[in-house]
């Protein structure tokens, strides 16, 4: 089959390394090259098991880290406690470390087939799928018909479908995936009335700057703030790197992406803790700016569109898995289109019975921690203060990690 993946992200390079023995795929990403943009997550559950399955795990694990643990620290300097993270890696049997996001989009690409045709700065602006052919619920799916361009650019045979590119482009093919993201522009057209996101009530800034000195400070442990409304995170990304982010409260109810404003960040998080306040000095003009959200669906494909990653499924990073259930879910899709060959419609109901369940449990597991990630009250700190020394105690750590991994 030709295969259009639009979004060349974890999702969409998870998906081109499947798909790409079996099929003619195309990658469409509108960003310029690999995004930097950097944040440490922590890989483990079904990506882990997916990326062993796809034998690209090692490709990422070198690029990885492993930390000791997280460090609480007061807005004095003070340190108010510790987690280790070592009760984690045993619940996961080994299968957890961290890394930084943008690396993981360059292990990928490191052994991305050279067959696929991956297109940087590429914008895809609509979906154009003749079997869904109902304009008013579906605007994106109409588009004018510039003149064809490319080998598989022209009009739409009947049976395929088309993406349009921002140069007025289309380019068909059997079956479009879409892994644009948790703002993705097909959502709308395969699950009509769930294109917005669900926001979840919380705001997150992360950057990524040169700063050995603060880096060889904070060590093999994460910094997190002990505080009320506002927590920031600062760790070593490497021995010259530091990382921050920084999460607020906000009101759920706009949808709207956020513009980053350096100013803002450094007014309304001055303050956390001394090591923030040396990052937060160090905010680059342009960073990671964006409301905590997750995507929901109801259905995954209609016709030759289908949505993979967090344009499927986005459980938001209180989840803390978004990228090994991007991963997972890619994979799953490829599984499920090699199983059933040439029957592309049951390849895509296979692919919703094999994957959806877990994914659908994730997003609740980010739904339960979501008054959790910042406390809103000194209450709520003080209870979690508690709950943390209480993981210190031999077994609760254990029992605490193992309901964390299975989540
Ligand atoms: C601060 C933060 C911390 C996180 N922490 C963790 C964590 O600890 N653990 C974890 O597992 N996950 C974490 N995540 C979540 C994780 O980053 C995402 O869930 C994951 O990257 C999803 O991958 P994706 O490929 O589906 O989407 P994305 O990474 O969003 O990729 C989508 C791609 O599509 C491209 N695109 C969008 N629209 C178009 C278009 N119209 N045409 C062409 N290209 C387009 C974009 O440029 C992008 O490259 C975190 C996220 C954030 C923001």
């Amino acid at each position: 089959m030709d295969i259009t993946i639009i979004g060349g992200g974890v999702a969409g390079l998870a998906l081109a390394h499947e798909l790409a023995p079996d099929h003619d795929v195309i990658v469409l990403e509108t960003s310029p090259g690999p995004r930097g943009g950097g944040y440490m997550i922590d890989f483990f559950g079904p990506g882990f098991i997916a990326a062993e399955r796809m034998g690209v795990i090692e490709e990422l694990r070198a690029r990885g880290h492993a930390f000791e643990g997280v460090r609480y620290g007061t807005p004095d300097g003070q340190e108010s406690g510790r987690i280790d993270v070592g009760p984690l890696v045993e619940a996961a049997g080994g299968r957890y470390f961290s890394i930084l996001r943008p690396e993981v989009e360059l292990g990928l690409l490191a052994v991305l087939p050279p067959s696929v045709d991956l297109r940087y700065s590429t914008r895809v602006v609509a979906i154009h799928d003749p079997a869904l052919e109902d304009g008013a619920a579906n605007p994106g799916a109409t588009v004018a018909r510039p003149p064809a361009q490319g080998p598989r650019s022209g009009p739409a045979a009947p049976r395929r479908a088309a993406v349009e590119l921002a140069d007025g482009t289309l380019l068909a093919s059997d079956l479009i995936v879409a892994c644009d993201g948790v703002r993705s522009v097909a959502r709308e057209l395969v699950a009509p009335g769930h294109g917005p996101i669900v926001p979840m009530g919380y705001r997150v800034a992360s950057y990524l700057y040169e700063d050995p000195e603060l880096a060889a400070e904070l060590g093999e442990r994460m910094l997190m703030t002990d505080t009320v409304g506002r927590v920031g995170w600062a760790y070593a990304a490497d021995e010259a790197r530091v990382g921050v982010m920084l999460a607020e409260r906000v009101r759920a109810a706009g949808t709207q992406r956020p513009t980053p404003d350096r100013e803002r960040l450094q007014r309304e998080f001055a303050g956390l803790h001394p090591q923030v306040d040396r990052a937060l000095a160090h905010a680059p003009e342009g960073f990671y700016d964006d409301l905590v959200a997750q995507a929901i669906a109801p259905q995954w494909s209609r016709g030759r569109v289908v949505l993979a990653g967090d344009a499927a499924h986005a459980p938001s990073l209180l989840a803390g898995q978004g990228t090994s259930v991007a991963i997972a879910g890619a994979e799953a899709l490829a599984r499920s289109l090699r199983a059933t060959g040439p029957h592309l419609e049951a390849g895509l109901a296979e692919y919703e019975r094999r994957w959806r369940p877990t994914a659908e449990k994730v997003q609740r597991s980010g739904r339960r921690s979501a008054s959790y990630f910042t406390p809103s009250s000194p209450f709520q700190l003080r209870v979690q203060q508690i709950g943390r020394r209480a993981i210190g105690l031999p077994g609760v750590s254990r029992l605490v990690a193992r309901s964390f991994i299975a989540a």
